[in-house]
């Protein structure tokens, strides 16, 4: 017996549902690369995504996943042999970096466990001990996606500048961009990276990249600059060479229509709804925990992402079985734990076009596989999330 008829539920950490007027938006012929309004669109959408990294210094569009978008920041301010400090803090900022190792830099982590946000104290001490400056960039996740973690990236910048070290600092913000805030000029980030299919609602495909001066200096002597992902190559007059070649137009129409409707709802309210629908996520995790079966991953309450939260079982649990239950019994497709987490954990999702009712019925259907499964859990999960946006959604 399974009650999973009806639309599939996606609460996976990206690609996350997709707005039916996004889906909409894309659904049109091709236009002509040079007319067409192509030209128009880029502009807009170039202009348009410093807003949403609210940076005044430059963006790029790239045809890629979330992972050629880190490729692209580092080739355009790297060079050979340099050396990079990874600030780990789960799974992402480390696979970053051995991205940039892969290519011909040299990586050294600076090590957390994975139950906590990045230390900036840990940070300032190892840049102390710099004294040559030979770290060129500092590499960090605001959000770790297979944590849950959210890093103080106001407070990491706050070390580097305590220590008045020059490296660059580049920020990951696949899994937090339009979802939690971010502000790449007023935290002084001189390189940042986001995705299409997280936050910003849109199907894979399109990679961000946003540079200030300083990363712009660094990007004319850098060496591993390669010719698709390079800065200097798209800032040519022409559309084609800002796109490197034949626009992802598809994509591009699907953008400008889920930036439209994160505008139209106010940055503000868009960081908000996603700030309640985490506490109402934690409301329910928080009283399943009592069953001493499942847990956070992250043990300070305010360190967890309002994007996504990562949920440990207890020793001898399979989050496996949870997560089948979910997709063959109601059609509720949850994360996987991945990296160290792998077996360990399972990941709900709350980014992106996401409501009360998705939610409360992803919850929902976590509780009824709990019941189900006889996981030992606190009942009352569903009631303390109702509880939590009832108390704070006012009439
Ligand atoms: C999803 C994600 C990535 C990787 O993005 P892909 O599009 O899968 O390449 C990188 N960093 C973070 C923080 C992510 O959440």
């Amino acid at each position: 017996m399974s009650v999973s008829n009806g639309r599939q539920f996606l609460a996976i950490p990206g690609p996350t549902t997709i707005p039916d007027e996004v889906l909409a938006a894309m659904h049109r012929p091709a236009v002509d690369i040079y007319g067409g309004g192509m030209v128009e669109l880029t502009e807009t959408l170039l202009d348009d995504l410093r807003k949403v990294f609210r940076t005044e210094g430059h963006t790029y569009i790239y045809a890629c996943n979330g992972h050629g978008a880190w490729e692209a920041a580092a080739v355009n301010v790297l060079s050979r042999g340099q050396k990079i400090l990874v600030l780990e803090s789960g799974r992402f900022a480390v696979g970053w970096g051995q991205m940039a190792a892969q290519i011909g830099v040299e990586m050294e982590i600076l090590p957390c466990d994975l139950r906590r946000a990045v230390d900036p104290d840990a940070l300032e001490a190892r840049l102390r001990a710099d004294a040559k400056g030979e770290i060129k960039a500092i590499l960090v996740v605001q959000v770790d996606t297979a944590t849950g973690v959210v890093n103080d990236i106001p407070r990491i910048r706050a070390a580097i500048d305590r220590t008045g070290h020059g490296a660059l600092f580049m920020v990951d913000t696949i899994a937090s961009l339009a979802a939690m805030p971010f502000e790449m000029d007023a935290w002084k980030v001189d390189v940042a990276v986001g995705a299409s299919q997280k936050g910003l609602m849109c199907p894979p495909g399109l990679g961000f990249v946003a540079a200030n001066e300083r990363a712009k200096a660094v990007h004319r002597t850098a060496d591993l600059r390669t010719s698709y992902w390079d800065w200097t190559g798209r800032e040519g007059g022409e559309n084609y060479q800002r796109h490197c070649g034949t626009p992802p137009e598809h994509l591009l129409f699907g953008l400008r229509k889920s930036l439209d409707m994160i505008f139209a709802e106010g940055a503000e309210n868009v960081f908000l709804r996603h700030r309640l629908l985490a506490n109402a996520v934690r409301s329910a995790v928080d009283r399943w925990s009592e069953g001493q079966a499942l847990g956070f991953n992250i043990a300070d309450p305010a360190q967890r992402s309002d994007s996504v939260t990562t949920v440990r079982v207890a020793e001898g649990r399979d989050p496996q079985q949870i997560r089948t239950y979910c997709e063959k019994k109601a059609n509720v497709v949850l994360g996987s734990g991945i990296g160290a987490l792998s077996g360990k954990a399972f990941r709900i999702a709350h980014m992106g076009h996401v409501n009360a009712p998705m939610v409360l019925g992803t919850l929902s259907v976590v509780e009824m596989a709990l019941q189900a499964l006889g996981i030992p859990h606190g009942k009352g999960g569903i009631q303390a999330a109702v509880d939590s946006l009832g108390g704070s959604v006012a009439a």
